[in-house]
């Protein structure tokens, strides 16, 4: 029974901002899923609460994948490669945009490789779709709902009925308050309306019929994520939208108006997914607080699946209060689970993908689907890792516990892969990060160990072993001679 098979029986669910429901997840063409999240600004590092939003999705870009096959499911992540913040890094050292644009948009990639997000099937830049955001903002100006003003373009929130529906913010309740500076309050018609265009800044723009400028930045996601996921023949409306929580307004709501306005959609994307924070003690992070914890420095010291297990061990729902506490028992759990790969890959050769799935799989599959529960579907994970143990410890050539050694398999292989965990090879997981050089000296350690208990030289074996153990790496002896690992 092949897991598509299983997908029919418990169907994935996900929890929808815009209903404020779970609800069963139906694409609009099984054979062409799409999602869109909203990718990064690159004018710095990313720091863990952002990657926290590309791993969230990139579970949900693998379970799609899963479900609806490798080809069928077409992922969108934008990069903001316009805005002040850039142009104003740009003047200040004396560059062109592109060349700060260009290093952290590689950073940022490099960064999300290491924590095993795959990429994405479009990753459209910002500067690259200008015209796509012109002819959306024509349209939008032709059909009345945005308005030009003193060299802006605004959109007039007064015109859709249903804005404020995702974030529950009434038009009544923004009248009040002004988000934009003050000088714009003049050049608009309600508070609440934003900016769709703006004149250029610093010689920085773009010819267009409402003047030379730059676009606002939620009409940069509306306008990428209709030219790279929808074809305007069967629709212009998208299956899942993601990001963090703090997007939802205004950024997100101000999407759905223009998208919805200009392809004339009651929706623009079928259903919300949003992850909760990341937090430092009891602050969410973020660049403006200051408490920042960079992917990048991270990575110098951990594995990136140490990383992605820490991001994962909170369902997306909840908020995650980061700490090194949560990196070292995630390193832990990785350890014991390589060693477990390692040890029953010595039992299976190949891992048999048409076996019947077991009891475990199955319950795998259906956290996995139950609105991607990921502390439930890793407690299930380390529950086979218990019944492997155990197999390991018995005798391991009775058909029943072989029979174990395969499911485990199996299931990791399967399932875990799925969550971009155990991608490596046990080997080189356990040697880390350690240099080639530092391998060729750890490796004539251990050779001497095995020489010297094939000798029963005891007192040189435990020299070998004692000499390991101070340069920071575990011996072990095995069938197949002596190997070393990481402590
Ligand atoms: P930004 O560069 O601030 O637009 O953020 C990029 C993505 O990271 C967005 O989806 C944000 O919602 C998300 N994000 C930013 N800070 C956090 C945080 N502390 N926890 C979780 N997600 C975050
Ligand atoms: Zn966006």
């Amino acid at each position: 029974m092949t897991d598509q098979v299983h997908a029919q029986d418990n169907p994935l669910t996900l929890y929808n901002s815009l209903t404020r429901t779970k609800e069963q997840f139906i694409p609009q063409d099984p054979s062409r899923v799409t999602m869109y999240n909203c990718g990064p600004t690159v004018y710095s590092y990313a720091h863990i609460g952002n990657a926290r939003a590309a791993v969230v999705a990139d579970v949900l870009f693998r379970v799609l994948r899963h479900i609806y096959g490798e080809d069928h499911v077409e992922y969108s992540r934008n990069l903001t490669d316009i805005d002040d913040k850039i142009i104003k890094a740009a003047i200040e050292q004396g560059v062109d945009i592109s060349v700060i644009t260009e290093k952290y948009a590689k950073i940022y990639q490099d960064d999300l490789k290491a924590l095993n997000c795959l990429a994405p099937t479009h990753e459209p830049k910002a500067t690259v779709h200008i015209p796509d955001m012109i002819t959306m903002i024509s349209g939008l100006i032709d059909k009345g709902n945005a308005y030009e003003s003193d060299g802006h373009v605004f959109f007039d929130v007064s015109t859709y009925e249903a804005y404020g529906k995702l974030s529950g913010n009434t038009l009544d309740a923004l009248r009040g308050g002004d988000r934009v500076g003050e000088g714009e309050v003049a050049r608009k018609r309600n508070a609440a309306d934003f900016v769709l265009w703006k004149p250029e800044l610093h010689g920085v723009g773009w010819d267009a019929p409402f003047g030379r400028g730059r676009p606002g930045w939620h009409i940069e996601c509306s306008a990428m994520a209709k030219a790279t996921l929808t074809d305007g023949i069967k629709g212009d409306v998208i299956d899942i939208h993601c990001g963090g929580v703090d997007l939802k307004f205004p950024h997100h709501e101000n999407e759905i108006a223009q998208s919805c306005c200009a392809n004339e959609e009651e929706l623009f994307a079928k259903y919300w997914v949003h992850n909760e924070f990341l937090n430092m003690g009891s602050e969410k992070m973020s660049k403006s607080l200051g408490n920042v914890t960079l992917v990048h420095d991270l990575l110098k010291e951990w594995d990136g699946e140490v990383i992605r297990l820490a991001l994962l061990k909170a369902h997306y729902r909840s908020e995650l209060n980061w700490s090194e506490d949560l990196l070292i028992e995630s390193k832990a759990q990785l350890d014991g689970w390589y060693d477990l790969k390692r040890k029953s890959m010595a039992y299976v050769r190949e891992i048999e993908i048409d076996m019947p799935m077991g009891s475990f799989a199955k319950n795998i599959w259906k956290s996995i689907q139950a609105d991607l529960n990921m502390p439930t579907t890793l407690y299930q994970f380390s529950e086979i890792g218990k019944a492997l143990r155990n197999a390991l410890l018995a005798d391991i050539d009775t058909t029943e516990n072989l029979n174990n050694v395969r499911i485990y398999l199996t299931n990791t292989m399967l399932k875990i892969n799925i969550l971009g965990l155990l991608q490596k090879d046990p080997k080189d997981w356990f040697k880390g990060n350690s240099s080639s050089d530092e391998q060729s000296d750890f490796d004539a350690i251990a050779l001497r160990r095995q020489e010297a208990r094939a000798a029963k030289d005891w007192p040189a074996a435990d020299a070998a072993r004692d000499e390991a153990k101070a340069l920071g790496i575990v011996l072990e002896d095995g069938p197949d001679g002596t190997t070393w690992r990481k402590a």
